[in-house]
């Protein structure tokens, strides 16, 4: 699996004078969009989790970059003035732990090349395209076996002129060790050597195999003209491609599974591997920690996987985290926290309701005064009640709980994620979550986030469940570094692109995102004249429960069938005797879709009388 990319970002891009004397030729823009950005955006498209910048020339530029994509790190070759792309390569090696892709900054090209190298068997691949008249190639020989024998910009030095290098190459890490030893054993003669040419040093000794794409859509921009030959050539080529790959778009504003990004759908479509390889092992241990780490240290606490929806992970919770013989108090104020007491009656577990207002916030002096009338073991509570989009503050309540030496478990199936969340300030012992809603994964990974003192405490415990077994399944992956049953392993390396996804946008602007969002929908349906069931200071920002409009002609399957029609799915309400229908903003959904839906929304209550 290929984590990281290096982009060779130094030059001073000297034929491009009068534009790039205080620019990096990286921040080119074609259509508004600096062509460095456009690459960092593919490479993150195809599972890229860290990208390295090489520096040089105007490097604060780059340095700016880092704050737009906290997975950009940079390096600055400070000799850039003296080397060429090998010794800005150099300068960021130490870097680099394992095979990576690397890229040149001043290219634009089809993602579909980095598919390409991904998925080549072969460790070192150079990407070659057929020619291109681009001005200024790089052409490539090879053998019959496709292993490079040549580079060189000289036509006449080259057998068969026919093949040219992109400027994107996969690099074992071991070919990398072996290009910064040779460099820097022969620093006098290769000082302003380009990579592509220590490559072929190498290939003498090692296989370093030619990938060529004979139509591949690319271009490199080094002067004006071949600046001009991307925007008006190769450019609208590159879009028209993108345009065949793209998965037709519906926004669902149910509430969850949320909508998801097409690179997250994509991430399912990858190499079949047997879930026992250690590779797969290294990426659910990778998921586990980045998963733990969005809310809590992981020495503090951990994260158990298990193949199923999120009811799966309340159960496993519910039913591995009371004692044997334990008292559980359950807060009910709407159908989640009503399954989580469903589920603890399941398991024969002593459990007491605490009932309280639907859309009205908890009475916490009442609940406090519940937390010392009995001698509860364990307290659960659901984080955002999504049945009406009351969020309780279990941020106050679960520390009160602790005051008490209570167990906490908290339902954080629809918040965790979309907001900051903290576990260890919140006092939040165990939580459960997906890896759909707000994390934007496939649905099919439910997990719990564990307290590991309060974990280790179950070890001694009898087991209630089985396949469920919080502590079983923590200890079988721990010892073997698999999973005790087998994963959803598709559905694992979705999670893993929605995780990448997640840490490009962060949690704070996801939050601000859904909040903008949530914003928009609520002044339409004020406009609108329509009701919200909940006070819009004790609401989540990730879904409205609204209340049927008081018309004759409403009737909620309609309303679904004319949304559907113009790619929205909206939800029907879950209040018993309160007919009310649901909007979800969570998942990939973007302002200009919801201003559509509200533009759609207006015209719909319009048409029945609203
Ligand atoms: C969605 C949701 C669940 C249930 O998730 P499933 O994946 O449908 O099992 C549980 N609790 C809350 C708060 C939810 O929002």
């Amino acid at each position: 699996m290929i984590k990281q990319a290096v982009i060779l970002a130094g030059g001073m891009g000297t034929r491009l004078q009068e534009i790039t004397e205080k620019m990096p030729k990286g921040f080119l823009e074609i259509d508004g969009i600096p062509i460095i950005e456009q690459s960092i955006r593919k490479l993150i498209n195809c599972g890229i989790e860290e990208i390295i910048i090489g520096t040089g020339h105007c490097s604060d530029w780059y340095d700016n970059l880092v704050k737009k994509y906290p997975i950009i790190k940079t390096v600055k070759n400070e000799n850039y003035h003296n080397t060429s792309s090998m010794g800005t390569l150099e300068v960021c090696a130490s870097l680099i732990e394992n095979e990576f892709i690397l890229l040149e900054s001043d290219l634009i090209y089809d993602e579909i090349g980095l598919k390409v190298l991904i998925n080549d068997a072969r460790e070192n691949v150079i990407l070659a395209s057929g020619k291109t008249y681009s001005s200024d190639e790089v052409y490539l020989d090879f053998d019959e076996s496709n292993i490079l024998t040549n580079v060189s910009k000289n036509v006449d030095k080259i057998n068969n002129p026919n093949t040219e290098l992109v400027g994107i190459t996969k690099i074992s890490k071991d070919i990398l060790n072996q290009m910064v030893r040779l460099y820097n054993e022969n620093l006098d003669k290769y000082k302003k050597i380009d990579y592509e040419n220590v490559l072929q040093i190498l290939a003498k000794n090692n296989p370093i195999y030619v990938h060529k794409v004979n139509h591949y859509v690319w271009a490199e921009i080094d002067d004006k003209r071949m600046f001009e030959r991307a925007v008006n050539e190769i450019y609208p080529h590159i879009l028209e491609n993108e345009e065949l790959y793209k998965i037709k778009r519906e926004v669902l504003l149910n509430p969850g599974p949320s909508t998801t990004k097409d690179s997250v759908k994509y991430a399912q479509v990858c190499a079949d591997i047997c879930p026992r390889e250690l590779e797969f092992g290294d990426l659910m241990d990778n998921i586990e920690k980045d998963l733990t780490s969005f809310g809590a240290n992981c020495k503090e606490y951990t994260t158990i996987m298990f193949a199923s929806s999120g009811t799966g992970a309340d159960e496993a919770m519910i039913s591995s985290c009371v004692p044997p013989k334990g008292k559980l108090l359950v807060v009910d104020n709407g159908s989640y926290g009503s399954r989580l007491a469903q589920i603890a009656k399941t398991y024969n577990i002593d459990t007491t309701i605490f009932k309280s207002s639907t859309y009205e916030p908890i009475d916490i002096e009442a609940l406090e005064h519940e937390f010392q009338s009995e001698n509860y073991d364990a307290f659960a509570i659901v984080h955002h009640e999504t049945t009406t989009g009351l969020l309780n503050p279990v941020e106050i309540i679960c520390p009160i709980a602790k005051k008490y030496g209570i167990i906490t478990i908290v339902d954080a199936i629809s918040s965790y994620g979309g907001m900051p969340m903290n576990f260890k300030e919140m006092g939040i012992d165990f939580a459960s979550c997906t890896s759909n809603k707000h994390f934007g994964g496939m649905a099919g990974i439910g997990f719990v986030i564990c307290n590991r003192e309060e974990l280790y405490k179950q070890k001694k415990w009898p087991m209630r469940n089985y396949y469920f077994n919080l502590y079983d399944q923590y200890k079988y992956f721990i010892e073997t570094k698999q999973s005790r049953f087998t994963p959803p392993v598709q559905t694992f390396y979705a999670l893993r692109q929605a995780i990448i996804e997640t840490k490009v946008e962060t949690i704070e602007k996801r939050f601000e995102r859904f909040t903008e969002c949530w914003n928009i929908l609520i002044d339409a349906v004020k406009e609108i004249g329509l009701e919200m069931i909940v006070n819009e200071e004790n609401q989540s920002h990730f879904i409205t429960a609204i209340l049927n409009p008081n018309v004759p002609k409403y009737d909620f399957d309609e309303f679904h069938d004319y949304m559907k029609s113009f790619g929205f799915t909206i939800y029907p309400g879950k209040l018993g005797n309160i007919g009310t229908f649901r909007i979800a903003n969570m998942g990939d959904i973007t302002y200009d879709e919801i201003i559509m839906f509200t533009k759609l929304l207006k015209k719909y209550m319009n048409k029945i009388g609203v």
